[in-house]
């Protein structure tokens, strides 16, 4: 693989949970153990001085990594314009979807947050699905039925929507925009995985899937913008590992190769405007 950044300059996937609550003020899960990315702490400086961020969309497109934006790169300009702070990210190990996401939102290690293999049981740990509800930011999670992200967050004063594809996802996301007043608001996509494991990383396919994640993600934040034009605001594209092609010929992922681990998430925050 060939991408610009150092391989020290990798943050690890537990890095988003301390980020957000800096720069919403909310306090840290207990066991998160991350310190938060400079780069959009500056870029929150900048844009909104010492204002917390009151709005959050979060956009997780399942399995897209490095490998699909080294490979097409025309796609980087669509996402990145959107959301210009761009963090290159490890996944933990074993590069697998509960395992990151609960690392992702949990601020933890697997070690800690207890799913270290391909295992979706609530998670007993705390999360920013605990830590927001506790403030009162009112907080959703739009994914598909018995997804990682469907099970492993239950149990919280989140409200779940549970949808039966991608696109019904996207449109709940949008009906929770426009309807009611949401703070957090996660959107996920699965896809793009499901493709590449039937099919490959690079098929026809797949490389559909990844598009129509692209379609999506530009979809919900220019609705962000609209609906939530008042507010200081916050985009996040955070997928959660990416994937290799096996022997037999078919999309996979869950070694530590680095087409399975290196992703990059994109950030931006942006003013209310009173
Ligand atoms: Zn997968």
């Amino acid at each position: 693989m060939n991408y610009p950044e150092n391989d020290s300059d990798f943050r690890c996937i537990t890095c988003l949970t301390p980020t957000v609550c800096q720069l919403f003020g909310v306090r840290l899960p207990a066991q998160n153990n991350d310190t938060p990315i400079q780069a959009v702490l500056d870029a929150a400086k900048k844009e909104l001085g010492d204002e917390p961020v009151q709005k959050m969309l979060i956009f997780a497109p399942d399995a897209v990594g490095i490998q699909l934006w080294e490979k097409y790169p025309e796609n980087l300009p669509r996402v990145q314009n959107l959301a210009p702070v761009r963090v290159p990210i490890r996944s933990v190990m074993p590069s697998v979807t509960p395992v990151n996401f609960a690392s992702m939102y949990s601020g933890a290690l697997p070690e800690v947050h207890g799913i270290q293999a391909y295992a979706k049981p609530v998670l007993t740990c705390e999360t920013l699905f605990n830590v927001f509800p506790e403030c009162e930011k009112k907080t959703a999670i739009c994914s598909t039925n018995n997804c990682s992200i469907d099970t492993i967050f239950r149990k919280r004063k989140v409200t779940y929507i549970s949808s039966r594809t991608d696109a019904e996802s996207a449109d709940f996301t949008e009906m929770l925009l426009r309807n009611y007043d949401y703070d957090f608001i996660l959107d996920y996509m699965g896809d793009y995985d499901s493709i590449m494991h039937k099919t490959a990383p690079f098929a026809p396919e797949a490389i559909r899937a990844y598009e129509i994640c692209i379609e999506t993600f530009e979809r919900l934040v220019k609705l962000t913008d609209e609906i939530w034009k008042g507010y200081n605001r916050l985009v996040i594209w955070s997928p959660d590992h990416g994937s290799h092609l096996r022997d037999n010929g078919h999309g996979t992922h869950g070694s530590d190769l680095p087409e399975d681990l290196l992703v990059y998430h994109f950030y931006r925050v942006k003013k209310g405007i009173k």
